[in-house]
C-alpha cells in the first residue's frame, strides 16, 4: 500500500498520521505536504509498514523541506524506522523523537511483542542505560529485544 497520511490539529501541534509504505511513490505523496503544515508538527509513524531505499531518499528530501521554520517531533516509530534513524542521521534531521517501538521475542514460546518506549516514562536517556525487563504475556518468561539494546537506542546519542 502506498504512503498516505491524515492530519489532525491538536492543542500541542498538527499531527500527521502516516500510513503504508515509504517507497519510490512516496515522493509524489509527500510533495505537497510541507506547504500545508503548521509550525509545530508531530509525525506519527506507527502505521508505516515498510520503507525501501528510494523511499528513504524521498523522505529525506521531504523532511529537509518540512523542517524549514518548523519544529517536528516523531512519535511511535516502528523498529524499521528506528533502524533508518540509526543508520541515516538525515532520516530524522533535527526532529525530536519522543517514542519508539522495540520488537521483543520470547525464546520460550515464540511470542512476539512490540514495546513502546516513551520519553519521560520508560525511554532510556542514553544507549547504555539499562532497559526494564519485559515479561512474556503468555508464559511469563523474560523476553529478548530483537536488536542489541545499545544499538537500537544509539540514536539517543546523536540527539544531543
Ligand atoms: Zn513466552
Amino acid at each position: 500500500m502506498d504512503l498516505t497520511f491524515q492530519t489532525k490539529k491538536q492543542d500541542d501541534g498538527e499531527y500527521v498520521y502516516f500510513n503504508g509504505e515509504i517507497n519510490e511513490d512516496a515522493e509524489v505523496s509527500l510533495a505537497e505536504l510541507p506547504k500545508h503544515l503548521e509550525s509545530t508538527c508531530v509525525f506519527n509513524m506507527k502505521h508505516v509498514t515498510s520503507i525501501n531505499s528510494c523511499g528513504v531518499r524521498a523522505w529525506i528530501n521531504f523532511l529537509r523541506e518540512a523542517e524549514k521554520s518548523r519544529n517536528i517531533t516523531f512519535e511511535e516509530c516502528p523498529p524499521e524506522i528506528v533502524s533508518q534513524i540509526n543508520m541515516i542521521p538525515n532520516f530524522r534531521g533535527k526532529s525530536h523523537i519522543r517514542s519508539v517501538f522495540a520488537s521483543y521475542v520470547c525464546e520460550n514460546c515464540d511470542s512476539q511483542h512490540l514495546q513502546l518506549f516513551t520519553e519521560g516514562e520508560n525511554l532510556p536517556t542514553s544507549p547504555d542505560e539499562e532497559v526494564p525487563e519485559i515479561t512474556c504475556q503468555k508464559c511469563g518468561e523474560t523476553m529478548e529485544m530483537e536488536e542489541l539494546e545499545n544499538e537500537f537506542f544509539s540514536w539517543l546519542d546523536h540527539a544531543k
